[in-house]
């Protein structure tokens, strides 16, 4: 026996199971000449290993450096036990505690291997549209229950054949216990339901067809510009030629979408290439494993996809194929428009018969699949920043991935807000947030969320002791959030919104320390019942104050002025003493008897809501200037406006004033006579856009300088949706940073309300620690 014979016992936790991570420590110890055993349980993997103590270092070190692509290690523990001289090293069957839980993996785009054997006319699943293994395919969309084993997921009535159970079952396999593991033989298959033909032989669609005929049929159905229903991973997409200008005013029509860009598939980065501008980080995104819709700045050349694609949009938003079945599809098209198989806000369609009734008025034809959808998942969009992601949409490829937090705190549930909901529930150190549900308006969505709700609590064990909301009373959630908490006899503790905004941001950067935060917003309840969203925001841990914030202006009509953004310009115009002068677009556009309307309600305040808002400041300016004065969607005129601007921006902008008392008014008045003044003398509307996003990071500069010298605070957090806006988040980031401040900005949840259900968690966990609900709310 070699004298320095050890045997070490290391527990795993993190992303560890269904990623391939066992096989990868059998392969190691095998290298390494070790012997022992690794198995998974409930809370992550143990491995024991018994080798020589240089041997069982190396093991250490390259157990974090070379584990496989979709593992990550969160927390690792490594103590010696007795030795058992063990001869070999082997793979044992799973134990686990009913009470326990381990994160389970997203969704994720084939790897390299899959995609050169699906290439390969001499492998068995050559052009099989569901070759996956422990490095990629589906995992969250199809589990139905943890154990994380294939009887918990949709694949249970899917047997294996020989070859596929013989793969399963080796260690030294690249599918050893790949629960979605399949092949043509045994495995899910595709069917193409010709709309013409259903409608007359019904009969006909049922007939088995080849995967082959079946991506053929939907060949021609985009030359035929057509748009086809595809079932993918986490739900239907509405698929349609993105180059052929009349299938996409059709799906723009059947969508009923107005404007809103389409999300564009495209086959590979050749192509995206042709389409934009990218930069090498930019590239990385695209190709990353999770393939979110990336927004990226259009060429002005782009003659591959249809300009109604995203119309008056400067950028697009690109993916490349994330699944086998779309790298097929994408083969002989160089672009498809792949938008959410859905009407409006409601959730994505999830299961073929669903989709025949929901789908029928939008698609001609359907491209199904026999492998059930069990959760419903959008794709996730983001926006570069600064060389890395700004997330604006967290979905597939990241749900249900848990954010760690600062520290372990007891299990809350936070429903987040109405729009873009997304909830958030933390056990230990997690903080588990849900895919993108969508808009909480209609019932549909409540029910998704509710059956989400269930399956998450349900997959991770979860027993929430409060429920944390908005402090809006008439939000859907509010209300959900009440009836919860009263089901469960739990505590409910509701978060103002912006607060929530800035907590979040702090809770991604494991922020412990008094931040400045910068909340720009489009709307908010706020603790005098107004309408916040320009906020300065003095946040810790046990509470926030409310240091600053935009004059607030009356905004006739409230919610009409967010679809008509020449109503917030006039209103803006009227606070500022500015004349509604016919020369000025945003008046020029307003018809007269709306003026005169409009100008009772300002001057009596009959039917306003006061608003300090910067969403409706950039909608006012964006119509004031003449850019945008009627919006199909939240955002639209500010997303204008800041393409308007370029990338070219003036050093030096208008003007805020700030008042003397506390919290700060900050009042737009001289910037809004600027412009009015920079408009008749005709600067050009690209100049007047560049220097109001620089006027408003400078404003943000002065203000942050200014709560310092009082406070001495020197850490500034950043949220709110108006920071989706990169060239308004860079001009702010690069001030403040130049005056010396560390700034924190959002990386892994959105800085829109996708991305408020954290920062409530972590406010209710607090609650529940101190038994206090946030100090200083209404100062
Ligand atoms: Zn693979
Ligand atoms: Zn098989
Ligand atoms: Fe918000």
């Amino acid at each position: 026996m070699p004298p320095d014979l050890q045997r070490h016992r290391i527990n795993v936790e993190g992303i560890v199971q269904g990623v391939g991570f066992r096989p990868f420590i059998h392969g190691l110890a095998l290298k390494l000449q070790l012997t022992g055993a690794v198995w998974n349980h409930s809370s992550g993997v143990t491995i024991e290993a018994e080798g020589r103590r240089e041997a069982l270092l190396e093991f250490a070190r390259r157990l974090s450096t070379d584990g496989p692509a979709l593992a990550r290690i969160d927390n690792l523990t490594q103590a010696g036990i007795p030795i058992q001289h063990s001869n070999r090293f082997v793979i044992v069957g799973s134990t686990g505690r009913p009470d326990a839980s381990t994160p389970i993996a997203p969704d994720m785009a084939p790897c390299d291997a899959c995609l050169s054997e699906m290439r390969d006319p001499a492998n068995r699943r050559y052009r099989y549209p569901f070759i996956n293994c422990t490095s990629c395919g589906p995992r969250f969309t199809i589990i139905r229950d943890v154990p994380y084993d294939r009887p918990a997921t949709t694949m249970a009535s899917f047997t294996m054949c020989s070859l596929c159970e013989a793969e399963y079952q080796n260690p030294a396999d690249r599918r050893f216990h790949a629960q979605p593991n399949a092949c043509p033989q045994c495995g899910p298959q595709i069917r193409f339901v010709d709309g013409r033909r259903a409608a007359d032989h019904p009969a006909a669609v049922s007939e088995a067809m080849s995967a082959a005929s079946a991506i053929r049929q939907f060949d021609k159905a985009m030359a035929l510009g057509r748009i086809v229903a595809v079932k993918g991973i986490g739900g239907f997409h509405l698929a349609c030629d993105a180059t052929n200008d009349d299938a996409v005013a059709e799906l723009r029509r059947r969508k009923r979408r107005g404007n809103k860009p389409f999300a564009v598939m495209v086959a590979d980065l050749g192509t995206a290439r042709q389409i934009a501008r990218l930069t090498a980080d930019e590239e990385s995104l695209l190709t990353s494993p999770e393939s979110p819709v990336v927004l990226l700045r259009r060429r002005r050349d782009a003659r591959i996809v249809s300009p109604l694609v995203a119309p008056g949009n400067d950028s697009i938003g690109l993916m490349l194929p994330c699944s086998p079945l779309h790298h097929l599809l994408l083969e002989h098209h160089a672009a498809l428009v792949m938008t959410s198989g859905n009407l409006a806000e409601e959730p994505i369609v999830r299961t073929n018969s669903e989709a025949e009734i929901r789908l029928a008025s939008l698609a001609d034809d359907f491209l199904l699949h026999d492998r059930p959808i069990h959760v419903v998942c959008d794709d996730s969009v983001i926006r570069p920043f600064a060389g890395r992601s700004l997330p604006i949409r967290r979905s597939r490829g990241f749900a249900p991935l848990p954010l760690q937090l600062a520290s372990t705190g007891p299990s809350v549930l936070a429903v987040g807000g109405e729009l873009k909901a997304v909830f958030c529930l933390t056990r230990d150190r997690y903080a588990y947030l849900s895919q993108h549900i969508g808009d909480m308006a209609n019932l549909e969505t409540l029910q998704a969320f509710q059956r989400s709700v269930e399956h998450f609590t349900a997959l991770y064990r979860i027993q929430p002791l409060v429920v944390a909301c908005d402090r809006h009373p008439g939000y859907l959630s509010t209300t959900w959030a009440k009836d919860f908490a009263d089901d469960a006899d739990i505590p409910l503790v509701t978060v103002q919104h912006h607060h929530a905004h800035i907590e979040s941001v702090r809770a991604e950067h494991h922020c412990r320390e008094p931040v400045i935060g910068i909340c720009f917003d489009g709307t908010g309840y706020g603790t005098d019942g107004a309408i916040w969203g320009g906020e300065v925001l003095q946040v810790d841990d046990e509470g926030f104050s409310r240091v600053a914030h935009l004059k607030y202006v009356p905004l006739p009509g409230g919610d009409a002025a967010v679809q008509r953004p020449y109503r917030s310009a006039l209103a803006h115009l009227w606070a500022a003493d500015l004349p509604w002068d016919k020369a000025l677009p945003c008046v020029d556009v307003c018809p007269a008897e709306e003026q005169t309307i409009l100008k009772t309600q300002l001057e009596g305040g009959l039917n306003c809501v006061l608003t300090s808002s910067m969403g409706r400041l950039f909608d006012a300016v964006s119509s004031l200037i003449g850019i945008r004065h009627v919006v199909d969607y939240e955002a639209e005129a500010a997303m204008e406006l800041e393409a308007t601007a370029g990338r070219d921006h003036a050093t030096s902008g208008y003007r805020f004033r700030l008042s003397d008392d506390v919290p700060v008014q900050v009042d737009p008045q001289p910037l809004l006579a600027g412009i009015v003044s920079d408009l008749n003398r005709r600067v050009p509307r690209a100049v007047i856009a560049a220097r109001f996003h620089a006027a408003v990071s400078e404003m943000v500069q002065q203000l942050s300088q200014l709560v310092r010298r009082e406070s001495g605070i020197t850490t500034v957090a950043i949220s709110g949706g108006v920071f989706q806006n990169v060239l308004l988040l860079q001009l702010t980031v690069r001030r403040l940073e130049s005056s010396g401040f560390r700034v924190l900005v959002h990386r892994e949840v959105p800085p829109n309300d996708g991305g408020i259900a954290l920062g409530q968690a972590v406010v209710a966990q607090r609650f529940l620690a101190t038994g206090r609900l946030p100090q200083r709310q209404d100062r």
